[in-house]
């Protein structure tokens, strides 16, 4: 059988025709399969949702209790049938609950990564490798001058800076699902023990996190601090409220920023940040083409990112490759912040998350929904709208 007759790329995302379901489509549809809560990979609306129990509860939070029809929460390992394919998922060690799913018919194997890396994160169950015909991957950091390289000497950079400026308050731009409670984790490891402080739009999520047993040691919500109180201390706030007002709370603020991106010294700079942290949730470079070559697949398909660069590279290496050119999958390490720091759309998980908040909050962070061009890591070159 062949991969296209398991799942094929549609306008409204991966479509299994002989299982009658979609692999976090875009738009509404009766039957999703969701392979992490990330906002453009989980969307509301669907009839029925098929995702591990932490996606099922992050999409809760993030939309309601009403956002599906139905929902049916799986586990990583366990086999379903549904029509006429096997359907099973497996950690992808993007965030937490977030997986890769195998669909299998006849034999044949077809895998569909959603976000992944393959480092460890002690937030959520490590990577699993899937053997398989057809290896459907992202290209987020499809590029070779992406190289993360270890997250743990990013948090020693970050708490030499806060050894080194005890007066001032150092601020951690960080996503807010799956980011944050990595970065607070990372520090928690690297031995510091005092109170974090976290921005009201991280609080929700976060707290999700230790419901489900992540240590992240002692936090404390910015908005019950006074300034004084916020001197040499760390706070991790989504990255657009670094350019916020917000900061004004915090004695002489430092900004930092985790995120991959902050590979190039152009969007550091750009975006004002005084310390980038490297630390992503994707695949780098070697993480990529190492865990395609490792998938043993005849054929890759690159649904979002720098998918040129990555379907070459496939090419090169004697494999079948192409991009899908899904239109919706976006980059949460941005958070849809533009290149002004603008924003532009509400996203609900934000929003929620401030509930109760001080009224000098930002107000809602957007959500980026259209896909992000290829980024120019040289510097200085960066294509419009390539923040
Ligand atoms: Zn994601």
């Amino acid at each position: 059988m062949r991969p296209e007759d398991i799942l094929r790329p549609m306008p409204s995302g991966l479509c299994s025709p002989l299982g009658d379901f979609h692999i976090d489509p875009t738009r509404p549809v009766e039957r999703a399969l969701i392979t992490h809560g990330h906002s453009d990979h989980a969307r509301a609306g669907h009839g029925a949702v098929l995702a591990t129990q932490e996606t099922l509860d992050m999409m809760r939070l993030r939309y309601g209790a009403n956002f599906a029809g139905s929902t049916q929460a799986v586990a990583y390992g366990e086999t379903l049938k549904l029509g006429g394919v096997d359907v099973s998922f497996h950690p992808a060690g993007h965030v937490l609950g977030s997986a890769q799913i195998c669909v299998a018919a006849n034999g044949t194997r077809v895998v569909a990564s959603g976000d992944y890396k393959d480092v460890p994160d002690p937030t959520c169950a490590p990577f699993e490798l899937i053997p398989c015909d057809a290896f459907i991957t992202e290209a987020t950091f499809g590029l070779p001058v992406f190289r993360h390289g270890d997250a743990s000497a990013e948090i020693a950079k970050l708490l030499r800076s806060v050894a080194l400026f005890p007066e001032r308050a150092h601020l951690v731009g960080a996503y807010s699902l799956g980011k944050a409670q990595r970065v607070i984790a990372l520090i928690r490891a690297a031995g510091y023990d005092k109170p974090i402080y976290l921005h009201g739009a991280m609080e929700t999520i976060t707290r999700y996190y230790v419901s489900r047993g992540i240590d992240l040691g002692e936090l404390r919500l910015v908005r019950d601090a006074s300034k004084a109180e916020l001197a040499g201390t760390i706070a991790i706030c989504p990255p657009s409220a670094l350019q916020d007002r917000w900061t004004r709370r915090f004695p002489d603020p430092v900004s930092a920023f985790a995120s991959g991106w902050m590979r190039v010294r152009a969007r550091a700079r750009q975006r004002g940040v005084e310390l980038p942290l490297v630390i992503s949730d994707h695949a780098d470079w070697d993480g990529l083409t190492a865990t395609i070559a490792a998938a043993g697949a005849s054929q890759i398909w690159v649904t979002h990112g720098a998918e040129e660069a990555l379907v070459h590279w496939c090419t090169l290496k004697g494999l079948e490759a192409r991009p899908l050119n899904i239109v919706g999958y976006g980059d949460e390490e941005e958070e849809g912040v533009s290149a002004d720091g603008s924003s532009s759309v509400p996203s609900p998980l934000e929003g929620e998350g401030q509930g109760g908040g001080s009224s000098d909050d930002p107000p809602a962070k957007p959500t980026r929904t259209t896909p992000t061009p290829n980024p120019s890591p040289q510097g200085g070159g960066e294509q419009s709208g390539a923040v």
